[in-house]
């Protein structure tokens, strides 16, 4: 739209969209809104729009995704969780155990990650395990924990949704939910948190391309909810020296095309302590909007991904590292 294009304008624009049995979506820019168009099978007769008062040009999205597509919004998106803004200057860290296994693990880890500075609290209530037989964590009472610990730190709480069965429960406690790997196609989930409306943190398939990532994006923002961080944590290859390979180059790769802020996982990107470090280093030297770290007060009697946990001394380490680097890439922590 124009950039002098009054709300009237904007809204009539809207209803000839819908009228045409389409979708419309106001997207307000920092110069002037745009008005993203989904739901169209083939290209769409730029004829009945191009006229109408208030509307500066008709532009065709080539790629398969739009919503995600800085073709419809050229300005990166900064998504809040609670206060924190991801995208802007700030580099964010969520840091906290895998998995809530107890009060005194999560305060302990909690109140050891905030005192280093990490902006946000995270911890798995409802796991995602290869094994039934593994720990699958504490459900509800592992929200109520983290409810808790945020509430002793201040630190808003990203914790996983597993299923459209317990998505609204762990609304009522998270304040945003992950998607996690596994979950990354999981296309009901998708559309569910697109409506619960909090933001949501959507980690990269271990398999996926790009394109699926941001595909698997698009369905949320597609349901309403523009409120997504991406999150690369690696994915599948013939490596043995490394869980996955944390596919660091996806990050510029995503920028380019996406407006959406994008995290790294070091964590389940290499999941081995020594390497977390030097990973997080790279991570923000190439651009991520901040990092998601494991730390466990004892990993070696953690309940899950212990081996990749780190320390709280090593995380305070990291901290401090990562704000030197912020200095060198004009952010700040
Ligand atoms: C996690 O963050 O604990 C997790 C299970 O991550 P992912 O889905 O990336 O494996
Ligand atoms: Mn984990």
């Amino acid at each position: 739209m124009d950039s002098r294009a009054d709300r009237s304008a904007i809204d009539h624009v809207i209803e000839t969209v819908e009228k045409m049995g389409l979708k419309a979506t106001a997207i307000p820019g920092a110069q002037r809104v745009a008005i993203g168009i989904t739901g169209n099978r083939g290209t769409v007769d730029p004829a009945g729009l191009e006229n109408l008062p208030g509307v500066l040009e008709v532009i065709p999205v080539s790629a398969p995704y739009k919503l995600v597509s800085r073709e419809v919004q050229p300005e990166s998106s900064r998504v809040r969780i609670g206060a924190v803004e991801i995208g802007g200057d700030r580099l964010v860290v969520a840091a906290g155990p895998c998995a809530v296994e107890s009060e005194q693990q999560t305060i302990e880890a909690a109140r050891a990650v905030a005192a280093a500075g990490a902006a946000l609290l995270r911890g798995g209530a409802f796991k995602p395990r290869t094994s039934p037989y593994s720990f699958q964590g504490l459900g509800l009472e592992g929200l109520k924990i983290l409810a808790k610990a945020r509430e002793e730190t201040g630190l808003p709480v990203v914790t996983e949704v597993l299923d459209t069965e317990t998505a609204e429960t762990v609304a009522e406690y998270a304040d945003c939910l992950q998607i996690g790997a596994r979950n990354m196609q999981n296309f009901s989930l998708l559309k569910k948190v697109g409506k619960l409306g909090r933001p949501v943190l959507l980690k990269r398939g271990m398999a996926a391309t790009i394109e699926e990532f941001l595909l698997s994006a698009e369905y949320v923002l597609a349901e309403g909810n523009r409120q997504v961080i991406l999150c690369e944590r690696g994915v599948r290859t013939f490596a043995d020296h490394t869980r996955n390979t944390l596919d660091l180059s996806s990050i510029p790769a995503v920028q380019r095309i996406s407006h959406l802020p994008i995290l790294a996982d070091p964590s389940h990107g290499t999941g081995k302590r020594h390497k977390v470090i030097p990973l997080s280093r790279a991570a923000i030297a190439v651009g991520a909007d901040g990092l998601l770290i494991e730390v466990h007060p004892r990993p070696e009697a953690a309940l899950s991904d212990g081996p990749q946990a780190l320390l709280p001394s090593q995380f305070a380490d990291l901290m401090n590292q990562i704000r030197a680097l912020s200095i060198v890439m004009g952010r700040s922590v």
